[in-house]
């Protein structure tokens, strides 16, 4: 790590407080890039592999890096993925990267430009591996993640370096009782939060022993992870709702074929979980000896908040339980007061915590907006949530336009706006429904433009457009084409009514606001 800090600072001019972008696979020189950024003080953004060079373009000009530090590809479920390639495309369009440093991991042939790029293994030569840590004010920003919102625009949400440490490694310490001797794995990709703060900095500080894995849970065989846990003994497990309900699907019998012995602890992140599947976890995985921990946070908060600590709170299937120590949790209603036990409301959280995000990168007005205005003196999470007799809390999903799809987070905006970038389509709009597998499911309701005909090849080039545009996992897994969308007669949108026809419900509310009852009728009917 300290070699590569060298390299940053000596090869490729990185100074404190410059920015440097990294899109690698699930490879080890991804937190060593990181780790090796913080050392000089440089704050990192780290773009998930499965984005497309379009949002690497949005994320580069955000942060205006002045370096990519990507892969020549990676592997996904034995396809290559052309990292290299994509980050061509997209420094076209970012003036401020000035180097390209380039890990060999697949061989696969790649065009290097000459006084751009250079490749990690040869940059690295004769770097000292001393450097020592640059000393930092504690609230120097320590990287950038972008998120998706309720606008068009993913937003950067901004940790900074002492504060995010001190939680990240207390709840690592505590939530998963994390001990030195301990092999730690959290399934995360560390392009989303929970492979920030649980595959790299709340482990490691903790000195245990972390596992990383470049793949998917069913490639090669549909046992990966317990093969996995099997091979390197893993004590504590991290990982989604969604992964665990598609394991309950392909059956105990691979699970069963392996030793998974070692296990003492598992946890969940990411949505919530469903009670069926909670019990499966841990009668199947955990067997039968194993606490689970549910724990609730986003990339906002940096760390885990609502959770379960084991040995020390009984746990209720579905519910994350009760806050961490020192985190004031509420539900309340618009006004900002509490609801009654067992009624719905907005989650928010009352008091700081050391690993909050302090702005949206160059945006404080939008931080002020999305989190600070919605509830009287309350950060709101855009979560609902009860909390029963006991100060459970249950939490009840997004409460915005973000929908999470295999516990994924996606802006209906984004992908509208995706949408409306395609040639033939006139007008969209996107919403979730319930699905068995991944939670929410992305449907897309579309207008085409006049004179173009809605053929099953064209219903499929725009769901392939999403997806070269934001990235694999934004693409609808519906799309729906209409006339026209049930709109207020001051003409916005009515996604409630979507989201009814979306999940095949009767709709139910008001809908005397509509501009055009037609509409509706019609939807239903395509739906037949
Ligand atoms: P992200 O910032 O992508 O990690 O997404 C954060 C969102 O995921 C939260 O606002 C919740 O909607 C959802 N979430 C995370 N953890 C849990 C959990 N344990 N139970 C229910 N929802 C969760």
């Amino acid at each position: 790590m300290s070699v590569f800090a060298n390299t940053l600072r000596e090869v490729f001019g990185v100074k404190t407080g410059d920015r440097v972008a990294i899109y690698l696979p699930m490879i080890p020189e991804l937190p060593i890039a990181m780790l090796a950024c913080a050392r000089i003080g440089a704050p990192f953004t780290v773009v998930f592999g499965g984005f497309s060079a379009e949002s690497l373009v949005g994320r580069i000009n955000d942060s205006e890096a002045s370096l990519v530090v990507t892969a020549d590809g990676g592997w996904r479920r034995g396809v290559l993925v052309p990292l290299k390639a994509n980050v061509d495309a997209a420094v076209e369009k970012t003036p401020s990267v000035r180097n390209v440093c380039v890990v060999r991991r697949t061989g696969t042939p790649i065009e290097m430009k000459a006084g751009r790029d250079r490749w990690w293994h040869e940059a690295v030569v004769g770097q000292s591996a001393h450097c020592p840590p640059e000393a930092l004010d504690s609230e120097h920003p320590f990287y950038i993640l972008y998120t998706s919102g309720t606008t068009g625009k993913p937003k950067g949400v901004l940790h900074t370096t002492a504060g995010y440490l001190v939680q990240t490694t207390l709840s690592t310490k505590w939530v998963f009782d994390l001990k030195d001797t301990d092999t730690f794995w959290c399934t995360a990709d560390i392009g989303w939060v929970t492979g920030h703060s649980y595959v790299v900095v709340g482990p490691l500080s903790c000195g245990a022993t972390v596992v990383m894995y470049e793949g998917a849970p069913n490639h090669p065989g549909p046992d990966r992870f317990w093969a996995i846990v099997e091979k390197y003994r893993v004590n504590t497990l991290y990982t989604a709702p969604t992964a665990i309900r598609a394991f309950v699907k392909w059956g105990e019998e691979h699970p069963k074929k392996h030793d998974l012995s070692s296990l003492r602890l598992l946890g969940t992140v990411g949505e919530p979980i469903n009670p069926e599947a909670w019990m499966w976890y841990h009668r199947v995985i955990g067997g039968g000896r194993c606490p689970i921990v549910d724990t609730w946070w986003q990339t906002e908060t940096g760390s885990i908040l609502i959770t379960p600590l084991p040995g020390a709170t009984a746990t209720k299937p579905g519910s994350a339980t009760r806050p961490f120590p020192g985190i004031v949790a509420e539900v309340v209603d618009k006004d900002g007061k509490p609801v009654p036990a067992g009624q719905g409301g907005m989650l928010v959280l009352k008091t700081p915590w050391p690993s909050m995000l302090r702005t949206v990168y160059r945006d404080d007005e939008r931080y002020r907006r999305q989190y600070w205005s919605e509830v009287p003196g309350a950060y709101y999470t855009g979560d609902g949530a009860r909390k029963d007799e006991d100060g459970y809390f249950w939490i009840m999903g997004r409460q915005d336009d973000v929908i999470k799809v295999a516990g994924h987070r996606l802006g209906t905006m984004e992908i509208e706006s995706a949408l409306v970038s395609h040639p033939s389509v006139a007008e969209a709009a996107v919403v979730g429904r319930p699905d068995e597998l991944t939670g929410q499911a992305i449907v897309a309701f579309v207008t085409l433009q006049s004179g173009k005909n809605g053929t099953a090849e064209v219903r499929k080039d725009i769901r392939e457009h999403v997806g070269k545009t934001i990235g694999a996992i934004a693409k609808p897994a519906e799309v729906r084409l209409t006339d026209a969308l049930p709109k207020t007669r001051s003409g916005k949108i009515m996604r409630r009514l979507l989201r009814d026809i979306a999940s095949g419900k009767a709709t139910v509310g008001d809908t005397t606001t509509l501009e055009d009852y037609s509409v509706l009728a019609k939807l239903r009917e395509e739906e037949e």
